[in-house]
């Protein structure tokens, strides 16, 4: 089993570090010396990098904590990735750390991201956040409403993992959204509770999501409705997503 623990970094970016015993993995550090101080308090070995994305603030760190360890970069293969050994386009499986790894293809946010799926976990970059999503600067609203789609479709019980915390910003927005859905309120208390313990409201549960966040619930009529007052036309839940994400953007 591999022990997941998180490494704050910049404002609110989560650098995820995985372990098995002494040996180590990070997924998108955007920022080397957290790490580098991390991984000598525990005296752990780099040996894997994961990047789901081209972003600064996911691989700015790269170029010094490979030039120290020389690990193994997986990264997506249609973007400039500093350092990549092996590029990863979606479907690979892969062995991290003694561990199965699943490579998801998840355009939209940029369009080479990809997220890694563990049994039980999956590090999803800047796809899908708590109660919200990431923005789409590269792909169309229909590539990041499929990624999303299959994000959600995974087992209820998988623990997902995303790079940001921006949980109770999307639940305000959330909230405008459906003003009647009691499960969104009920989590805005649990995330200010948890924020001003200093904890992360990440990692996420699906089940949650799938019951608070507007961009996974564009086939309710409460979100067509409100998505209607941006977009009168949107019909179909691809448009439904993409007149959210719009609102979202300006909110
Ligand atoms: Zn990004």
């Amino acid at each position: 089993m591999l022990e997941i623990s998180f490494i704050p970094a910049f404002k609110d970016n989560y650098i995820w570090l995985l372990t098995r015993g002494d040996r180590a993995a990070v997924v998108d550090p955007g920022d080397a010396a957290p790490v580098a101080a991390r991984l000598a308090a525990g005296g752990l070995r780099l040996e894997t990098i994961l990047v789901t994305h081209h972003h600064a603030d996911h691989q700015g760190g790269i170029a010094a904590l490979a030039a120290e360890w020389h690990p193994t970069v997986f990264a997506p293969a249609l973007e400039s990735i500093t350092g990549c050994t092996h590029p990863l386009s979606g479907g690979e499986g892969l062995t991290v750390l003694g561990e199965a790894c699943q490579v998801l293809a998840l355009p939209g946010h940029t369009l080479g991201h990809i997220a890694y799926r563990f049994a039980g976990a999956v590090f999803c970059g800047d796809t899908l956040f708590g109660a919200g999503c990431g923005r789409l600067f590269e792909g169309s609203p229909a590539q990041m409403a499929d990624s999303l789609g299959r994000l959600a479709a995974l087992p209820s019980d998988t623990r997902v993992y995303c790079a940001h915390e921006y949980t109770a910003a999307n639940l305000h927005f959330a909230a405008a959204v459906e003003p009647e859905n009691d499960a969104i309120r009920r989590r805005q208390v649990v995330v200010a509770v948890r924020l001003r313990a200093g904890q992360p409201t990440v990692p996420l549960d699906l089940a949650e999501e799938r019951a608070t966040n507007p961009f996974l619930r564009c086939d309710q009529p409460a979100v067509v409705a409100a998505a209607r007052r941006i977009d009168p036309a949107a019909a179909d839940p691809v448009a439904v997503f993409a007149a959210l994400r719009q609102w979202k953007n300006v909110f």
